[in-house]
C-alpha cells in the first residue's frame, strides 16, 4: 500500500483539480490552477486543464509546514547504532550527537537533507525551516550543505534555513563572528539556545546578540528555550521582553519552553501568556520528541515534557508543531509526517473534540505558514498552488487514518504521487 512517486520534472501549466473536498465547505469543488497559482473555485467550472486530477471527493488543503527540523543531523541514526554495537550497547545523546558533527561533510549533509526532503514532500509536506549547526566544531559545514539542498530541491519544497548555535555563543568563543558569516552565506533565520548557556546573565548576552545580527540583516528569529528540566528556567522571559522593546513582533518563534512553564507556577505561566500574546510570538512544541526525551530522569509524578500547549492556545497565541529530528541521536523514528506529528500533539496536549482536531490541523498548516510568514498560503484565489489531496473526507478522518497523500502539487506540478491499494482478501461468510 502506498508507492510514492516524486516526479520532479514534470511541468504542467494549467491544472484542474474536479470533485475536491474543502475544509468547511459542503459539497464539492474545482479549483483551477494556472501558472502555479490557483485562479478560480467553483461548484463547476467551464475550463479546461493541460492535466485534469479527480479528487474523488477526497479532501484538498494546503500542502504541510514543517516549522523545525534537524536536516544536517537527519538519517544519522543508523551510524549512531553502529557505534553503540562497537561499545556497550547503547549511547548517551551527548556523546552519540559528538560522534555524528565529526562526520559532517557538505556531500553527505546535502544527501541526507535531500533524503529527508523527498520523504516530507512525499507525505505533503513542502515548506520546512530547517536548522543548521553553526559553531566552533562544524564551522559553516552544516550550513552549506543545507544551502546545497536548498538549492538543488528549489522545485520541490520551499526550505528556510536557521543559522543554530547549537554549542552556545558565550560558551563557544568565535561562533559570534560565525553567525554573521552564516547570515552572509545566505542562511533565512537567526536562531538561539539561550538555556544551554552557563549563567542567566550569559543566557540574556546570548539573545542580546541574536537580535543584533537579527536586525543587522533583517531576519526574523527561532530559538530553542528553556529547553531543560530545571524549573527555575525562564529565558522566554528575557525573549519575550526582547521582543517587545526591539518591536519584533511576529518575528520571533520559541520551540520547547519548558523550565518554569513546566512547574506548577500559574501566575508565571499567565504572564508569558500574555506576554506572547502582545509580542505575537509562535509557540512551537514538537511532542514526539518531548515524549521520548522529557521527564526520564523525574521520579514519579513524571512530567510530560510538553509547553502549556492549551494555555497558549486559548489565549489565541499562534502555536506551531514541527517533526524536529527524522532518526537522529535526539529521536530514532520521523519521516518527515507532519499528519503524524499533529496526531502526537493531539495526544499529548489532550486535544480530542472537532474543534481541537481542527486546531491539530492548522498547527502543520496556517500556523506553521504564520511562523515562516508564508505569502499567498492558502486555498482561495490568488493564493500559490501548493497543495495536497489526501485520501481523507475531513481533518478528522485525515488523522484517524492517517491517511495517504495522494498527490502534492508545487507551484501548480504534481511534485509526488501515491497509490493506495486495498484488498480484503478474507470476506466475512
Ligand atoms: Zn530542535
Amino acid at each position: 500500500m502506498g508507492k510514492a512517486d516524486l516526479d520532479i520534472g514534470s511541468a504542467i501549466l494549467n491544472l484542474l483539480i474536479k470533485n475536491a473536498r474543502l475544509r468547511g465547505q459542503e459539497g464539492t469543488y474545482s479549483v483551477a490552477i494556472e501558472n502555479g497559482k490557483i485562479y478560480k473555485i467553483g461548484k463547476e467550472l467551464a475550463v479546461e486543464g493541460s492535466e485534469i486530477i479527480d479528487a474523488k471527493g477526497n479532501l484538498l488543503t494546503p500542502s504541510f509546514v514543517n516549522i523545525h527540523v534537524h536536516l544536517d543531523k537527519c538519517l544519522t541514526g543508523e551510524w549512531i547504532r553502529t557505534a553503540a554495537k562497537a561499545t556497550t550497547g547503547s549511547l548517551d545523546v551527548i556523546p552519540a550527537a559528538a560522534i555524528v558533527k565529526r562526520r559532517f561533510t557538505e556531500d553527505n549533509i546535502r544527501d541526507r537533507a535531500g533524503k529527508a526532503i523527498e520523504l516530507s514532500v512525499s507525505r505533503g509536506c513542502t515548506f520546512i525551516r530547517a536548522f543548521a549547526d553553526v559553531d566552533t566544531i562544524g564551522g559553516l559545514t552544516a550550513l552549506k550543505g543545507m544551502l546545497r539542498a536548498k538549492k538543488d530541491y528549489s522545485k520541490v519544497a520551499d526550505l528556510q534555513i536557521v543559522a543554530f548555535p547549537q554549542e552556545g555563543i558565550v560558551r563557544d568563543n568565535g561562533t559570534e563572528e560565525l553567525l554573521h558569516k552564516a547570515m552572509e552565506l545566505g542562511a533565512d533565520v537567526v536562531g538561539g539556545i539561550p538555556w544551554y548557556e552557563i549563567t542567566s546573565e550569559d543566557s540574556s548576552r546570548h539573545t542580546n546578540t541574536v537580535f543584533e545580527i537579527a536586525k543587522k540583516f533583517e531576519k526574523d528569529i527561532h530559538m530553542l528555550v528553556d529547553d531543560t528540566e530545571d524549573p527555575g528556567a525562564r529565558n522566554i522571559e528575557y525573549l519575550l521582553a526582547k521582543a517587545l522593546k526591539e518591536n519584533y513582533l511576529g518575528r520571533v518563534s520559541a520551540t520547547h519552553c519548558r523550565g518554569a512553564l513546566e512547574s506548577p507556577n500559574d501566575a508565571y505561566a499567565r504572564k508569558i501568556v500574555d506576554m506572547a500574546k502582545k509580542a505575537e510570538m509562535t509557540i512551537v512544541e514538537n511532542p514526539h520528541i518531548s515524549l521520548m526525551m522529557y521527564g526520564r530522569n523525574d521520579k514519579f509524578p513524571i512530567r510530560r515534557g510538553i509547553t502549556r500547549v492549551r494555555e497558549f492556545m486559548k489565549a489565541g497565541v499562534n502555536v506551531a508543531t514541527g517533526q524536529d529530528d527524522i532518526d537522529d541521536p535526539y529521536y530514532p523514528f520521523g519521516r518527515g509526517d507532519m499528519l503524524e506529528i499533529a496526531y502526537f500533539m493531539c495526544h499529548s496536549a489532550f486535544l480530542g473534540s472537532p474543534p481541537e482536531i481542527e486546531a491539530a490541523y492548522d498547527m502543520i498548516t496556517f500556523n506553521g505558514a504564520k511562523a515562516m510568514q508564508l505569502r499567498n498560503y492558502g486555498v482561495e484565489p490568488g493564493c500559490n498552488a501548493d497543495l495536497v489531496i489526501l485520501d481523507a473526507k475531513d481533518v478528522h478522518e485525515a488523522l484517524q487514518m492517517q491517511s495517504e497523500r495522494l498527490y502534492v502539487i508545487k507551484n501548480g506540478r504534481v511534485v509526488a504521487k501515491n497509490n493506495v491499494e486495498r484488498e480484503i482478501i478474507l470476506k466475512p461468510s
